[in-house]
């Protein structure tokens, strides 16, 4: 077909999601009848509590279906803020709170609101994929800072100072981590308060799998490490992963008044506010505190512990131990550069895509969050699925020649 139209030039600069383009794939193949084991899942695996889901359907039965504020209905804003209170100690106010369609939109308009052409962003990689994104399509420039596998994916400040520039405008940080579910110390997070003060940052903190947590407590905050600095954070958080609400596309910023009201200004020009329906189950979830996200961080304990000593028993294969989330980010490096058959794997996507063809089963190649060495394993999924992809992991992993 001729393309007569051309598209924007800011579509150059991304591309399409791409643990969505994997999901598709391994869903494709199955649809064809082959027996794909889904390691690429970014959600949980349970469905959403039926309480929950009661509450949307009471939503549409009392008509409550129309235009709702454009921030979220109150309510909602005002659980939310009840619990971080409640939870944290930390005092937000409802017109503090924005109410989006989904975390990842919240992001969205956190970036169009606070960046442009000639800011810099700094992320650490391993990073969600869709951070670089979402900062370009602002217009500004996210600059990758490396985190190492040898201290947990933890942040060494020193190596963090020589990403910073006299354009550098704020940090996203994303503790515990997708892909690699390591957290930042409260040390670390002292040392980016630190520099986000004398630099005047804006410190987006990322916490969509606080509640899915391995270790005692609720992961160590930015706020923890400096609870002074309110005025120049912005907190990301959602149902999607703590109530298995994925698909019901709510999320909530918390911030300075001043940053959220021009969130709201972009909403209001782009999507208006999230579903009502929606909101209201997401009011009844927000509502029922975190029973429900404790017993899936059980089964997920489960299933980590089984994948870390499967893994632990695999040649050339490190894999740093995920203190929340539901990711492992095991290193295959070691077999970069060396020959399955006649397929010589030069890295991660090359590995991917040999166990998807090989083995049926569906990673997300490392280089898709910044890190070529490695490969994520979801494990929402259930047991079984987890042994048998092991089997076969074992088995593609043995078809490699000597290194
Ligand atoms: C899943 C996820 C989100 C938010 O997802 P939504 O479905 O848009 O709410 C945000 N950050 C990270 C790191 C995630 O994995």
């Amino acid at each position: 077909m001729n393309e007569k139209i051309n598209l924007a030039e800011r579509l150059s600069q991304i591309e399409p999601s791409p643990t969505l383009a994997v999901n598709a794939k391994a869903k494709a193949l199955r649809a064809k009848g082959a027996d794909v084991l889904n390691f690429s899942v970014g959600e949980p695996d349970f469905g959403t509590p039926e309480w929950v889901c009661a509450a949307g359907k009471r939503a549409i039965d009392d008509g409550f279906t129309r235009y709702t504020p454009v921030p979220g209905i109150v309510e909602l804003r005002e659980e939310i803020v009840k619990n971080y209170a409640a939870e944290h100690g930390w005092n937000y106010t409802p017109d503090q709170v924005q109410v989006s369609c989904g975390g990842k939109h919240g992001l969205y308009n956190m970036a169009q609101a606070l960046f442009g052409p000639g800011d810099e962003v700094l992320v650490l990689a391993p990073y969600w994929v869709s951070y670089p994104a979402i900062i370009m399509l602002a217009g500004a420039r996210p600059v990758i800072v490396p985190l190492s596998e040898d201290k947990n994916f933890d942040l060494d400040p020193e190596i963090l100072k020589q990403y910073v520039t006299d354009r550098t405008r704020g940090i996203i940080i994303n503790s515990p981590s997708n892909p690699t579910g390591s957290v930042l110390s409260l040390d670390s997070l002292g040392a980016i308060a630190a520099m986000a003060r004398e630099n005047n940052w804006v410190v987006i903190s990322d916490d969509i799998y606080d509640t899915i947590y391995y270790a005692d407590g609720m992961p160590s905050h930015i706020l923890d490490a400096d609870p002074g600095l309110t005025d120049q954070v912005m907190i990301l958080n959602g149902v999607s992963k703590s109530y298995a609400m994925t698909g019901w596309r709510i999320g909530y910023a918390l911030g300075p008044a001043h940053i959220i009201a021009a969130m709201n200004k972009i909403q209001s020009q782009s999507t208006s506010n999230p579903s009502s329906v929606a909101q209201k189950a997401a009011l009844a979830a927000v509502a029922g505190g975190h029973d429900f996200a404790a017993m899936m961080t059980v089964a997920f304990r489960e299933r980590l512990d089984y994948l870390l000593g499967e893994f632990a028993a695999m040649d050339g294969v490190t894999c740093v131990e995920p203190i929340g989330a539901f990711y492992v980010f095991p290193n295959f490096s070691a077999y970069y550069g060396r020959k399955a058959g006649e397929r010589r794997i030069d890295g991660s996507v090359a590995m991917s895509e040999y166990l998807l063809d090989e083995a049926l089963l569906a990673t997300v190649p490392g280089a898709a969050f910044g890190s070529d060495a490695h490969v994520r394993f979801s494990f929402a999924t259930s047991m079984d699925v987890l042994q048998q992809g092991m089997v076969r992991l074992k088995k593609a992993l043995a078809a490699f020649n000597p290194g």
